[in-house]
């Protein structure tokens, strides 16, 4: 199948969860089991990820070589939601050199005595590379408005913090997506969308499989009490700031298969746009190259 069809193939399970605007955006219109009626053997799902996985390893290579472009991608999601699975497995053709990738965890005291964008904007990726945020300036609109204890140790000037905060946080980051896509960083943002059902069993397979005991924490179970907070602050985090150039992907993830295979295709997708190719030799590289053929074939 030539690249073209394949790319039309694929839209199916990109464009429906893709969100370019914010207006009238709902997150109960998302359904966290939808698999598009895709039923596939694991696999077969397997085969095509890893098809996608290739794809974008070439992709990726093209991208290092123009060292232009930069891509950001952006993963949010409950707690067992599939964030470290889907990461790992969507980026395992990549070449580790041109891909970075960072988790963001509790702000430190030298985090909190700066501006919130502070610590992920030294972590924008460089030209050429794939910059990964397993979590990221969201959660400053997420956890941070869940629990507004959390605000509190921000250190804020207090005459600035009003009712209107949340709402001027998420301006200020579509602001900076804007600045980032003027930059040369494509910016792709992936809601994994788990449903509270399916949360609670990933949990119970955490308690019961030794294997998977390590990842289990008392305070993840703690916070299914704000689902609905979450799910108000996502929704609205989404509406301030999908865009055309930021798009906001909510993935279904209730099938782990399904979640690697729409953010695959989707990251996919997006570099396919930027019609990379490798840099033109110009003709003086190419006299270069060929005095340094001529030296290796003397006998240098
Ligand atoms: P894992 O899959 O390993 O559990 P994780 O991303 O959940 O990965 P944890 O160390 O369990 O990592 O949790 C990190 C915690 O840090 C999360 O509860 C998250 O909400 C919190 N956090 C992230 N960014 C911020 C922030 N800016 N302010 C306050 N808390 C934050
Ligand atoms: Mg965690």
């Amino acid at each position: 199948m030539a690249r073209k069809e394949i790319l039309d193939q694929i839209q199916k399970y990109t464009r429906p969860f893709r969100i370019t605007k914010g207006k009238g955006f709902q997150l109960k219109d998302f359904d966290p089991g939808d698999t598009r009626g895709l039923k596939l053997e694991k696999s077969e799902a397997a085969d095509l990820l890893q098809r996608g996985t290739e794809w974008l390893a070439e992709e990726q290579d093209m991208l290092y070589a123009q060292n232009r472009w930069s891509l950001l991608l952006v993963f949010q999601a409950m707690d067992a939601a599939g964030k470290d699975s889907t990461i790992r497995h969507v980026m395992s053709g990549v070449n580790p050199q041109g891909c970075q990738v960072f988790s963001f965890k509790q702000p430190s005291s030298e985090d909190l005595d700066h501006d919130f964008m502070w610590r992920y904007a030294s972590r924008f990726p460089e030209r050429g590379k794939i910059g990964i945020f397993n979590r990221s300036y969201y959660e400053e609109v997420l956890v941070v408005r869940v629990h507004e204890e959390i605000l509190k140790r921000q250190q804020l000037p207090l005459p600035l913090v009003s009712k209107r905060i949340w709402d001027e946080r998420l301006a200020d980051i579509a602001h900076i997506e804007d600045y980032l896509t003027r930059q040369g960083t494509i910016v792709l943002k992936f809601f994994l969308n788990v449903s509270r059902a399916e949360q609670k069993k990933r949990f119970m397979q955490r308690l019961e499989r030794p294997e998977k005991n390590w990842k289990f924490s008392a305070s993840d179970v703690r916070e299914r009490k704000f689902w609905d907070d979450y799910m108000h602050a996502f929704e609205e985090a989404i509406q301030a700031t999908a865009s055309k150039h930021a798009p906001w992907y909510v993935v279904p993830a209730d099938n782990k298969w399904f979640t690697r295979l729409v953010v695959a295709a989707a990251i996919v997708e997006a570099v396919e746009e930027l019609d990379l190719a490798y840099p033109k030799v110009d003709a003086q590289k190419k006299k270069e190259l060929e005095l340094a053929r001529a030296e290796l074939a003397g006998g240098a």
